[in-house]
């Protein structure tokens, strides 16, 4: 069964590691050419090596999302390695719990920095591209927490309800020939949880974390998303395990 992912052009930032990380691998087994964006190049390397060992297709460049000019390289990146961009996924993100009251600025502007502007600036550098191309899919990677707010999640969860009014917004005035998917995970085992630097914050990270499920199910997701047919636009997927509330 053709899954329509072959030959597309795939540009995942926050690819070393996680999701993005297990995104790239499958969709460049199923034959995708993937361009790898985040700030840990060696990690991309030594992906890109893997996938290209295995007969795929891959390019890496460092990227920190924060920066609209680096976003910016490594979409041209893959338009210089490949010819054109069918998809970039917005995934980097970093995820800091803390109540308000522990005044953790430098946190919430790190996490509004990757999870907002960082998706705003993967939109500013894939669109007039899709536009030219009359073609093109943006996969926004928002959360459950972007449905509901947890305690000390009050700027993590302010970011993924923004990621979700920013991909909506987005279909409503470029639909069509683009299309929108934002992707609600919720408890995936991966590196994210580290980004919580709050003592009792994060024993209940750690906690709660203990009923994460795989990044393969949210890697399903996106390769679904992508797998429709081209006037078929899959607009937002929660995947959460059975056990979360
Ligand atoms: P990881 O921590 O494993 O991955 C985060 C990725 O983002 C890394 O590749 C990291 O790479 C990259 N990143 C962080 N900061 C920057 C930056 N400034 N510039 C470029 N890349 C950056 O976590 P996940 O894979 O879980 O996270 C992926 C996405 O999924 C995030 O948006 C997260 O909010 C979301 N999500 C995750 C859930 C979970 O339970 N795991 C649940 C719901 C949503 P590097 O450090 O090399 O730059």
């Amino acid at each position: 069964m053709s899954t329509n992912i072959e030959g597309k052009v795939v540009v995942i930032t926050g690819a070393s590691s996680g999701l993005g990380e297990d995104a790239a691998r499958h969709l460049a087994s199923q034959g995708a050419a993937v361009v790898l964006g985040a700030r840990r190049i060696e990690r991309l390397d030594a992906i890109v090596s893997e996938i290209r060992q295995n007969g795929g297709k891959a390019e890496a460049l460092a990227t920190d999302v924060t920066d609209v000019e680096q976003v910016q390289a490594l979409v041209n990146k893959a338009v210089d390695a490949f010819g054109r961009v069918d998809v970039v996924i917005n995934n980097a993100g970093l995820m800091s719990i803390a109540p308000l009251s522990e005044l953790k600025v430098d946190e919430w502007e790190r996490m509004i920095d990757i999870n907002i502007k960082g998706v705003l600036y993967g939109i500013a550098a894939g669109l007039p591209i899709f536009q030219s191309q009359g073609t093109g899919h943006f996969i926004n990677i928002s959360s459950v927490a972007g449905l509901k707010v947890v305690g000390g999640g009050a700027v993590y969860s302010g970011t993924k309800f923004a990621v979700r009014a920013i991909s909506e917004g987005l279909r409503t005035e470029v639909g069509g020939a683009i299309r929108t998917t934002t992707i609600l995970p919720g408890l995936i085992d991966t590196e994210l949880k580290q980004g919580t630097s709050h003592g009792a914050s994060s024993q209940t990270v750690d906690e709660m974390y203990k009923m994460a499920i795989s990044p393969t199910a949210i890697t399903d997701a996106i390769a679904y998303a992508i797998s429709q047919p081209a006037d078929v636009d899959v607009n937002e997927i929660v995947v959460r395990p059975t056990v979360q509330e």
